[in-house]
């Protein structure tokens, strides 16, 4: 419950009256603040991006500090639905609008883990390693698995034993570009959490 001391509550009453003068008079409270949230936002870098929870994939448009020298990281500093994204028009559910505590969580994933067979725990590893180890077991599955032919010995190049799941946070070309490939190589188990 809110405690208000007698002399917070002198001040509250001397606010609330000048701010509902100043509303008779013309100058709307409502105008102030959202004047102060432009200030804030006034020399913000402007990313656009798309909300990574669901498949409803709403655009969010991220307001960073820092102009990426030295001693001035970039960080961002607020995230709000974008206005001109045609699925949400500027709005987001609860959990778009509490993005920037997953952005800035200490429990983010920022790099790719690998865990061993029979280990009990990830290690840190780059990018192209990760990237050069999935290469490698998705071209010796497939050598060892794929189908040229059926039994009747009409060709199907068929690929069944390694499936492939995209992200809603996709674009259309993306999309795109990842089901050409994973189709390409003879695929069938391909799925996108945003259905596109
Ligand atoms: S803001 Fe909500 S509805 Fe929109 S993509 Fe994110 S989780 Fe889904």
């Amino acid at each position: 419950m809110l405690t208000v001391s007698r002399r917070q509550f002198l001040k509250l009453s001397a606010a609330g009256l000048g701010a509902s003068s100043l509303a008779v008079l013309g100058f709307s409270p409502d105008l102030v603040l959202a004047e102060v949230r432009q200030f804030k936002l006034a020399r913000t870098t402007e990313t656009r991006n798309t909300c990574p929870y669901c498949s409803v994939g709403c655009g969010l448009i991220m307001h960073s500090l820092g102009d990426k020298a030295k001693n001035a990281p970039a960080e961002i500093i607020h995230i709000e639905g974008d206005p001109d994204h045609p699925v949400n028009r500027g709005t987001l559910c609860p959990k778009g609008a509490g993005l920037l505590d997953f952005v800035h969580s200490p429990n983010r994933l920022r790099y790719p883990e690998y865990r061993a067979p029979g280990s009990d725990k990830f290690q840190r590893i780059s990018w192209n390693e990760a990237l050069d180890r999935i290469a490698r077991l998705m071209k010796d599955d497939r050598d060892r698995n794929f189908i040229a032919k059926n039994a009747d010995g009409v060709t199907v190049n068929r690929w069944l034993s390694t499936g492939f799941l995209a992200a809603s946070a996709s674009s259309n070309e993306t999309g795109y570009i990842t089901h050409k490939v994973v189709r390409s190589l003879g695929m069938l188990a391909f799925d996108n959490q945003a259905r596109v």
